[in-house]
């Protein structure tokens, strides 16, 4: 069985980009990856400004000891610049976000003065660049906004915003292809018959990609037939840029999707030292990269975010990063068998400055229960037995209601 480690280093070097790029308004950008580096066009902020309400002043001309009188001779406010040149005794009166006036080189906080009409009482000297914003400080013209790859989260595109960038060049969307598999499967709002139980997979892979540049192709049951198998995953794959099952790929008697995607593809890797999980199936068909997850629930969660996400990432032209590893304390006993690396659900809270974490109850894989106000995934190295209850083990945040990790 191969470990988590070398499946994922192997899975991702073997997934080529999509190339191409499309032209969207910044706006609509949320979550895309950036087709090329963006430079700014523009200093920003693009003029010197005050970054406080006060006066604004020469402080390299101010030689003398607090309190002393200032002259206060004009104003600038945000959208209004002055035009008075300051320097010696003379201030302007200046707020936050307005320019700062010829030879003015600090700002006076309003709470240092004391104003009786056109003067003020200056009870705290300013040093020279004291308050003031200066011209590009926060990105200046010709820097790089954002590297090729980026993903374009509400953060950067504000700052693409700021800069007057009003339309970006982003990746095209990565087609993904979903599949349930089993005879046993009915949809929600259907009347349950003997020994069927309701398709969730497919319903959370969709939810887990809502903020992931894709678009879901959802393409429904497969029975559990090996013929109906194959030709569905050849349709599937000549449409789609990843194809992605759910279910069948255990050694059970009606596990056909290995057998379907040996004949119309083939598979790089099966069965992966990992728990929830195992079987989890890595493959190609054709120009589609093909993941078989495993039916229980959370195995198919589990398996989704931990290989199928940074590989949807890895096509669309982003930069898959591997999920941050926080240390913390366990609250209980953990029986764990050597051998897999397991990924419990957990809930991690914050003990007078030390995490502390604890299992979800029961973690069978088919309990979604275990999923309920989870916060982390609790890893349980594969090349340890049971912990006790007080020990170290290594947490990845659950961003909840997205597929993604932090
Ligand atoms: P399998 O890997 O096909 O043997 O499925 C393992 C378990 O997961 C079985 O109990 C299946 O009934 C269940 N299962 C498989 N696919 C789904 C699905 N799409 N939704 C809910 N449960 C499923
Ligand atoms: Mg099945």
């Amino acid at each position: 069985m191969l470990n988590p480690e070398e499946a994922y280093r192997k899975l991702i070097a073997s997934i080529e980009p999509l190339d191409g790029a499309e032209t969207v308004e910044t706006r609509d950008a949320l979550g895309r990856f950036a087709a090329e580096d963006i430079v700014a066009p523009v200093d920003l902020p693009p003029f010197d400004a005050s970054a406080m309400d006060g006066y604004a002043v020469a402080a390299r001309d101010l030689d003398v000891a607090a309190p002393f009188e200032m002259r206060v001779i004009g104003a600038s406010v945000a959208g209004g610049p002055s035009d008075i040149r300051v320097g010696g005794r003379d201030a302007v009166r200046i707020l936050t976000g307005a320019v700062l006036p010829e030879g003015a080189d600090a700002i006076v906080l309003q709470e240092d003065t004391e104003r009786h009409g056109d003067t003020i009482v200056v009870t705290e000297r300013p040093r020279p660049g004291r308050h003031v914003r200066t011209r590009g400080h926060d990105i200046a013209r010709g820097e790089r906004v954002v590297a090729a790859g980026t993903r374009l989260d509400a953060y950067r595109l504000s700052w693409l915003t700021a800069c007057g960038i009003g339309r970006v060049a982003v990746r095209p969307r990565v087609r993904v292809a979903v599949f349930a598999t089993g005879d046993e499967l009915v949809e929600v709002g259907e009347t349950l018959g003997p020994g069927q139980i309701y398709e969730s997979n497919r319903f959370a892979l969709a939810r887990l990609m809502s903020d992931l540049p894709v678009e879901v192709l959802d393409l429904g049951r497969l029975p559990d037939d090996r013929e109906a198998t194959r030709a569905a995953l050849a349709r599937a794959a000549d449409d789609a840029d990843v194809v992605v099952t759910s279910g069948g790929v255990s050694v059970g008697d009606a596990d056909y999707v290995r057998d379907a995607v040996l004949e119309v593809g083939q598979l790089d890797f099966w069965k992966i030292a990992l728990k929830p999980g195992k079987p989890l199936a890595v493959g190609r068909i054709g120009r589609a990269d093909f993941f078989g997850l495993p039916g229980n629930p959370v195995s198919t969660i589990v398996t989704f975010l931990l290989f199928v996400v940074p590989a949807i990432v890895r096509r669309g032209g982003g930069v898959p990063e591997p999920p941050m590893r926080l240390r913390a304390r366990i609250a209980h006993d953990v029986r764990h068998t050597l051998g897999r690396r397991e990924y419990q659900r957990g809930i991690v809270t914050d003990r007078d400055g030390e995490l502390v974490v604890a299992a979800t109850g029961d973690q069978s894989s088919n309990r979604l229960a275990t999923f309920d106000g989870a916060n982390c995934l609790i890893e349980v190295p594969g090349d340890r037995g049971d912990l006790a209850a007080d020990e170290a083990v290594s947490i990845v945040l659950l961003e909840r209601g997205s597929g993604r990790l932090f």
